[in-house]
């Protein structure tokens, strides 16, 4: 079977990292899974949600938001703000890239702060939810790292990373990370987090209008699995070449990355 993009069956979609993309927040990422483009950037806020205090628990939280941005879609895409209110499709992402995120940081180790994570899609081609936190794991590393030179923290709170990707069913046949027009006409679709020790955190599958059998299902976990680890490789290597932020040699970078078409 021939991808739309020529890939491999377990082939992931050129994927990119492009960090310190947003100067003042602690860490952040441009982050591509092909012509997917996420914006993720990491703050650290010096206080907790007034629930933390009242209920007496100890050590920090962490938050995500998700949007789209207008002109990431085709069609242009109305702002939340405009309409009112969350669509539920982002309020479910949000919450499942905050979910992911939790599972790998330490909140006690954090202290009485809050982590935000704001992930706004640059780009939509399918993959914005796995893109975003793999994105997330990034750009959370950055700014732990940072809290940690500062020395406002005993221990990193980061204890491991995580990553997320898309597995299909297309035409018979299981996928690894989804473009748009393979996501539209998939069968089936699941999405994969899991992490750096190959644990899972969620998965969230379900049939599109058709089934798949439990031989279908593990054969997609286990392209996700290898997709994850491939991943979690190019996170490390981000991690490490990032090295101390400025502004200027990131916008370079965002020249180098699409200057090069
Ligand atoms: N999409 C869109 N407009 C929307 C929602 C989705 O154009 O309001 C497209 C977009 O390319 C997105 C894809 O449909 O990446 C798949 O959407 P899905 O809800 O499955 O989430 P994703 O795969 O992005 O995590």
């Amino acid at each position: 079977m021939i991808r739309p993009d020529a890939r491999a069956l377990d082939q992931l979609r050129p994927v990119t990292f492009l960090p310190f993309i947003a100067p003042h927040a602690a860490g952040s990422v441009l982050v591509g899974f092909g012509n997917t483009r996420v914006i993720v950037a990491a703050t650290i806020e010096e206080s907790i949600p007034p629930w933390m205090k009242y209920q007496n628990v100890s050590g920090g939280w962490l938050s995500a938001e998700y949007s789209m941005l207008p002109y990431s879609t085709l069609d242009r895409k109305r702002r939340d703000i405009s309409s009112g209110k969350l669509d539920g499709r982002s309020s479910e992402i949000q919450r499942l890239i905050g979910r992911s995120l939790r599972a790998v940081v330490d909140l006690e180790a954090l202290g009485p702060r809050t982590l935000w994570i704001d992930c706004d899609v640059l780009q939509a081609d399918g993959g914005t939810r796995t893109a975003a936190i793999t994105g997330a794991s990034v750009a959370v590393a950055l700014a732990l790292q940072k809290l940690v030179a500062e020395g406002k923290v005993k221990r990193n709170p980061l204890r491991q990373l995580v990553a997320a990707v898309s597995a299909g069913l297309y035409k018979d046949t299981a996928l690894l990370d989804l473009c748009y027009v393979e996501d539209r006409d998939a069968a089936a679709d699941f999405n994969v987090v899991m992490t750096e020790k190959g644990e899972f955190v969620e998965m969230q599958g379900s049939g599109e209008e058709a089934t798949f059998t439990s031989a279908q299902m593990a054969e997609m976990l286990e392209l996700a699995r290898r997709g994850i680890a491939e991943l979690i490789e190019l996170q490390r290597s981000a991690i490490a070449a990032a090295g101390t932020p400025a502004a200027p040699e990131a916008l370079a970078g965002l020249v180098q990355m699409f200057g090069k078409k």
